[in-house]
């Protein structure tokens, strides 16, 4: 069996922002050699997502509306986790579009559903973080 392991590092100017990462991800792919297999690909930080879904600006204006209808971010004094730091939203916004996802490896290739592309949610940024693909197979 193969495995390949690498971390993708990601500083983005803007509190919140949606970076479509599939390209990036196609290219551990095919570092890695394996034809049949999964990849694994995680937010290494509990402010960060990495979720599924389509590369349409709407939707994202849509995620970011509803996920400050759910936990926003101000006032900051709404929640408990607030003080020493600033981000409780930035904590739920990341437990709501999950940590990481899981895609099959076919023939050499993301075995994708139409239109799924893979996005690295950022809802805390201005600081580095890093995304962790993993890849094992044959
Ligand atoms: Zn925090």
């Amino acid at each position: 069996m193969k495995s390949y392991r690498k971390e993708l590092q990601f500083n983005l100017p803007s509190r919140r922002a949606y970076v479509n990462i599939t390209q990036q991800v196609e290219k551990c792919l095919a570092e890695s050699g394996v034809q049949e297999g999964l990849v694994l690909v995680n937010a290494m930080n509990i402010t960060a997502s990495v979720f599924i879904n389509d590369d349409e600006s709407g939707l994202h204006r849509d995620f970011e509306r509803w996920l400050e209808k759910l936990a926003p971010e101000k006032p900051y004094s709404q929640y408990d986790h607030n003080g020493y730091e600033d981000n409780a939203d930035a904590h739920l916004k990341r437990s709501i579009m999950g940590r990481e996802v899981v895609v099959a490896i076919t023939d050499g290739r993301l075995d994708f559903g139409t239109w799924e592309q893979i996005f690295y949610g950022e809802f805390d940024g201005k600081r580095t973080k890093r995304v962790l693909v993993k890849i094992i197979g044959e």
